[in-house]
C-alpha cells in the first residue's frame, strides 16, 4: 500500500463510464462521490452525500469526506479517511481491535454503479411525470 496517495477533485453532473485513479469525482446534482479504491484494486467505491451518509467539505482546493471509507464489503477490505484530497489509512479490519464503528468510521455499501444510476433515472422519469401533469393542469 502507498504511504500517501493525493486525489483530485472533478467536479462534475454525470459520472463517467470510465474511472481514473486518483480522481474524486464528485456529482453535486446525484449528491454523490465516486472513486476508485485507494488501494489501486479498481473497485469502484460510491459514497453517497448525506446528512447520514458522507459529508464532503471543499475548501477550493481540496476535499475532505467524512466519515471513513470503510471497504469492508470489498475483497481487498482496505479502510481510509481522505482528507485534504490525501488518502489517511486507518487501521486494517483484520488488526484486533480495529474500529469497526464509530463516529468516525462508515463502512461501503458494496452497491453497483449502473443499478444505483437505474433507480435514479427511474425516479426522475415519475418526477417528470408529476411535473408534467402539474404544469398541464395547473
Ligand atoms: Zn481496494
Amino acid at each position: 500500500m502507498p504511504d500517501h496517495t493525493l486525489f483530485d477533485a472533478h467536479f462534475s453532473r454525470l459520472i463517467p463510464d470510465a474511472l481514473s485513479a486518483g480522481v474524486l469525482y464528485i456529482s453535486m446534482d446525484y449528491g454523490t462521490v465516486i472513486h476508485l479504491c485507494a488501494c489501486g484494486c479498481g473497485e469502484k467505491v460510491i459514497t453517497p452525500l448525506s446528512p447520514t451518509d458522507w459529508q464532503l467539505l471543499y475548501d477550493g482546493e481540496t476535499v475532505t469526506l467524512m466519515p471513513s471509507i470503510g471497504n469492508y464489503n470489498f475483497p481487498c477490505r482496505s479502510h481510509y479517511w481522505i482528507k485534504n484530497s490525501q488518502v489517511v489509512w486507518a487501521p486494517s479490519f483484520d488488526t484486533p481491535g480495529a474500529h469497526m464503528s464509530g463516529p468516525e468510521v462508515r463502512l461501503v455499501d458494496p452497491a453497483p454503479t449502473n443499478g444505483l444510476a437505474k433507480l435514479r433515472g427511474y425516479f426522475r422519469s415519475i418526477w417528470r411525470w408529476i411535473v408534467q401533469r402539474l404544469t398541464r393542469h395547473g
